[in-house]
């Protein structure tokens, strides 16, 4: 029995993690919590798993997470089920992100060997080049709102590039930790080299400093970004952290209302508006704000609250009671402080998580509709003169993850897109979206690094030039 079977033992003092079915408020299971000292014998196994899976070719890694891609499929409506249970999301969206998820692991499979392929190099004299080599165990710290993709979405690209990777789930959502631990396990990823520990976050400052850790990648909010930056920047370890967005989509006086109503809509209502990347400020010019506002509010009053475990279901609960008050309390003081309520905004008296759709018109500075992120099913309508302020009041954030345009003219959204908006992703007439053909991330309070894409498995390789040559009398530079 290695050190790491004993990662199952129960924690004596800490409370279980307790799930609690967002669509009752009824309790579910309960877990037995890790210790730290647990978390560093995690640590040690994993980098002497590492040691080995480093020396693997890219055909091996590549037969295995292919295979995790395959069990994804095969378990895709258990994996949809547990995601219900404890978090709220509709098994129509569980079962897509667990698509997503594989489609993730194919694309990495097949396309890991080709990002990380030498690169040749010219610095004058014998043969250079740029080898990248993987840099260890990767602390990964996940949040609740898509419990499947944002652990694969990290644990693909760093298993293929040789790395190993701990996970630190949100504490809500155990079951999917466990569950995708035990998928990766069966798909042949080495026992000690991805493991899942039920640990508080309390105890991550701890493990980032652990000498068996290399790097960290967060996602979550901007607090616990600090918390995880400050840890990594005390011991000088690379981190990565994707955070909250309060993504602006820029509607134009040529845009189709209908089309673009609909496209807000959708935006907006991405896993019932708990996404870093859903629309949350609509910036509208004008002159055609109070035609856009009446189509957007229609097209919000179809996303009814319903029964996620049916299908069809738009609208589930919130993840928890706490973070449905949160969301209420947002929406009340923009009203307090101007903002014109237009649908929903009324808590439903009901056991469970629950909120509607709600629009809010007339949102201004000073609303935290505004100002602030808003996790839920709520549309902001922000009034702007023209194009250019338009594009001043999507800049007038502290987050710049994603952004959008709507408009009729292509080249304008463009250089729209291109040019003018602060945000790592800008997407025109489309809603923004994560894929592992392209880069994302965020800039300001939204983050820094990127995942997917080349740039995302670039993140944790060690970037090495090589030089080789023939041993020469006289050899050597004399500059730096
Ligand atoms: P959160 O409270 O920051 O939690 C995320 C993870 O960090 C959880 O595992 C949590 O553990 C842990 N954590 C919390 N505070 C910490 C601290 N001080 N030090 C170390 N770890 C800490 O975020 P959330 O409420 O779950 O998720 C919502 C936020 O995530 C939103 O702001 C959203 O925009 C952002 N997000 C960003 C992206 C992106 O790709 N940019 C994607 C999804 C979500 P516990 O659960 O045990 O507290």
């Amino acid at each position: 029995m290695t050190e790491q079977a004993e990662l199952t033992r129960p924690r004596a003092t800490a409370r279980k993690l307790q799930v609690i079915n967002p669509a009752t408020g009824d309790p579910g299971k309960a877990y037995d919590p890790n210790t730290i000292e647990q978390g560093h014998a995690a640590a040690k196994a994993a980098r002497a798993a590492f040691l080995q899976w480093r020396r693997t070719t890219f055909a091996e890694r590549s037969r295995v997470i292919h295979k995790a891609a395959e069990i994804l499929r095969a378990r895709e409506d258990e994996f949809a089920r547990l995601m219900t249970e404890e978090m709220g999301k509709t098994l129509d969206d569980g079962r897509a992100e667990v698509e997503k998820c594989a489609f993730h692991c194919d694309w990495f499979a097949d396309h890991a060997q080709e990002y990380l392929a030498d690169e040749a190099a010219d610095i004058g004299g014998g043969e250079a080049f740029v080898t990248f080599n993987p840099i260890g165990i990767v602390l990964a710290v996940m949040p609740w709102n898509f419990p499947f993709w944002q652990v694969i979405r990290a644990a693909a690209p760093a298993l293929m590039a040789g790395n190993g990777m701990l996970l630190k789930h949100a504490s809500n959502v155990p079951g999917c930790a466990v569950a995708i631990e035990e998928l990766l396990h069966q798909a042949g990823v080495p026992h000690d080299l991805f493991r899942t520990l039920l640990l508080q976050s309390s105890d991550v400052e701890a493990l980032i400093k652990d000498d068996n850790i290399a790097a960290v990648t967060l996602t979550g909010s901007v607090p616990a970004g600090k918390s995880v930056a400050t840890a990594a920047g005390s011991v000088l370890k690379k981190f990565v952290l994707e955070l909250g967005g309060s993504d602006a989509y820029v509607v134009l006086e040529d845009a189709d209302i209908e089309a673009a109503a609909k496209l807000a809509a959708r935006a907006r209502m991405v896993n019932g508006g708990q996404s870093c990347i859903a629309g949350k400020r609509f910036i509208v010019v004008r002159s055609i704000v109070d035609r856009f506002t009446d189509a957007l509010v229609e097209e919000m009053r179809g996303y009814e609250m319903g029964d996620p475990t049916k299908e069809g279901t738009k609208l589930g609960p919130m993840v928890s009671a706490k973070a449905r008050d949160e969301i209420h309390k947002q929406v009340e003081e923009s009203v307090a402080k101007g903002a014109k309520l237009l649908l929903g905004g009324k808590v439903p008296e009901r056991a469970g998580a629950w909120y509607p759709s709600t629009v809010l018109g007339d949102v201004r500075p000073g609303q935290p509709a505004h100002d602030e992120e808003v996790f839920g099913p709520v549309a902001a309508v922000i009034a702007a003169e023209d194009e250019a302020d338009a594009i001043r009041v999507a800049n007038d954030s502290e987050f710049g993850l994603g952004s959008g345009v709507m408009t009729a003219d292509l080249d304008r959204g463009r250089r729209i897109a291109a040019e003018e908006l602060e945000a790592g992703m800008s997407f025109v007439n489309e809603n923004v979206r994560s894929d592992p053909r392209a880069p994302f991330g965020g800039v300001k309070h939204s983050g820094f690094g990127r995942e997917c894409g080349a740039f995302g498995i670039h993140e944790f390789v060690n970037i090495k030039t090589v030089h080789v040559k023939a041993l020469q009398h006289g050899a050597g530079s004399k500059v730096e």
